[in-house]
């Protein structure tokens, strides 16, 4: 069900305790400002999310409230994440669903990293 990104953040969503380490994940990167963690349903050969480890519902609240250290740190762990999985040279797609119109259904930011094939279309016809 996509959630409504306008709402105050929800300390109970599945991301926030996967951040906590109460439900599992496979990491593949972490640092002081974001994790980064293999998708459970992957929708494509690479499929890794990455979110900040601050409370942010969504990109909106995160671009609206996070500190410049916390957005340089989260786009820069993106960035990182995407070299260090090969995608630079053949190419990768990202993706921030927000509210209900874009088909968010987690309220803490994530940042989807697409890859390891042609994607195309960026949308569904
Ligand atoms: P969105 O529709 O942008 O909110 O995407 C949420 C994504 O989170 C979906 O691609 C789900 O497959 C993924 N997801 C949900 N729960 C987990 C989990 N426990 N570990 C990894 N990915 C998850």
């Amino acid at each position: 069900m996509p959630i409504d990104a306008t709402l105050p953040y929800d300390d109970q969503n599945i991301f926030a305790r996967l951040l906590r380490d109460e439900i599992p994940s496979r990491r593949v990167y972490e640092d002081d400002w974001a994790v980064a963690f293999h998708d459970i349903a992957p929708a494509a050969p690479v499929h890794i999310l990455v979110i900040p480890r601050g409370s942010y519902v969504s990109w909106d609240d995160f671009s609206a409230r996070a500190s410049a250290d916390e957005i340089a740190g989260f786009v820069r762990a993106v960035g990182h994440v995407a070299r260090a999985q090969g995608l630079v040279e053949p190419g990768y797609r990202l993706l921030a669903n927000t509210g209900p119109h874009g088909g968010q259904e987690v309220p803490h930011l994530h940042v989807h990293l697409f890859g390891g094939a042609p994607l195309g279309m960026m949308l569904a016809r």
